[in-house]
């Protein structure tokens, strides 16, 4: 169901909290050492990250029913999102969103959309060997390539090589 005014006011304050902390948090990690991945391409819109929404959690909110339940009850009430399942590998807690048209594959609520949406998929660079859908728009890049690259590219390495290699250490 399509965001109300108060809704989206709701969101909007939510959002901001959560964008606020979150940027202290990553330029923190980012003065202790320098992240692996960042980020290349564009949105193409095609809408997998709105098929099942995960947020990865700590593990007292994921093991802990007395903080889980207020958390998932949020998501619920305020982003429309109902907990599905819990994963317990990478500790995300696992979505259906009520603002998805699976025939469209739109948002009916694309301009209060969640900060998570937003953010999607920057929140995977921290992970060791980030993952993307497949179609995904963005690409997943090594903060170091220049480096990777030269010291490749001083190999005598046949240039399919070379074109393979680069590729699959994500630095082109
Ligand atoms: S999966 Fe990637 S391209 Fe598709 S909507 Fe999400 S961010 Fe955009
Ligand atoms: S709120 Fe909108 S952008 Fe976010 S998962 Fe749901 S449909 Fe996708």
């Amino acid at each position: 169901m399509r965001d109300g005014p108060l809704r989206t006011l709701v969101k909007a304050i939510a959002r901001w909290v959560w964008a606020t902390e979150l940027k202290l948090r990553r330029a923190a990690h980012r003065l202790r050492e320098r992240p692996a991945w960042e980020l290349g391409g564009a949105c193409q819109g095609c809408a997998c990250c709105c098929e099942a929404p995960a947020i990865r959690v700590g593990p007292a909110m994921f093991y802990l029913p007395l903080l889980r339940r207020p958390f998932a009850w949020w998501q619920r009430v305020v982003n429309g999102f109902n907990l599905v399942e819990a994963d317990p590998e990478t500790l995300s807690l696992v979505f259906r969103c009520t603002h998805f048209d699976w025939k469209t594959r739109r948002c009916d609520s694309y301009h209060s959309r969640p900060a998570i949406c937003r953010d999607y998929p920057r929140t995977l660079l921290g992970q060791p060997w980030p993952e993307l859908f497949d179609g995904c728009g963005f690409r997943v890049l090594a903060t170091d390539r220049a480096r990777q690259i030269a010291i490749l590219e001083e190999q005598d390495l046949p240039p399919q090589t070379l074109a393979e290699l680069k590729d699959r250490m994500r630095l082109l």
